[in-house]
């Protein structure tokens, strides 16, 4: 896994160094095949606390 976006040197698909990195983004876009890497999407990332939060299942957030 990828911790530092500043690190990417190349293309993790097609290892092409012709790329750009956004830090305002935190993402890496490649030139040559269009790819846009991202280390972990806001999504993703939601998703993982979603189901880590019901796997504890020790919190109920809802009240009845
Ligand atoms: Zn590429």
């Amino acid at each position: 896994m990828i911790k530092d976006i500043a690190e990417v040197k190349e293309c993790p698909d097609c290892a092409s160094v012709n790329i750009v990195t956004s830090k305002e983004r935190d993402q890496v876009v490649c030139k040559d095949c269009g790819l846009v890497f991202e280390p972990m999407d806001p999504e993703t990332e939601a998703k993982f606390e979603k189901t880590h939060d019901l796997t504890m299942g020790a919190k109920p957030k809802k009240k009845k």
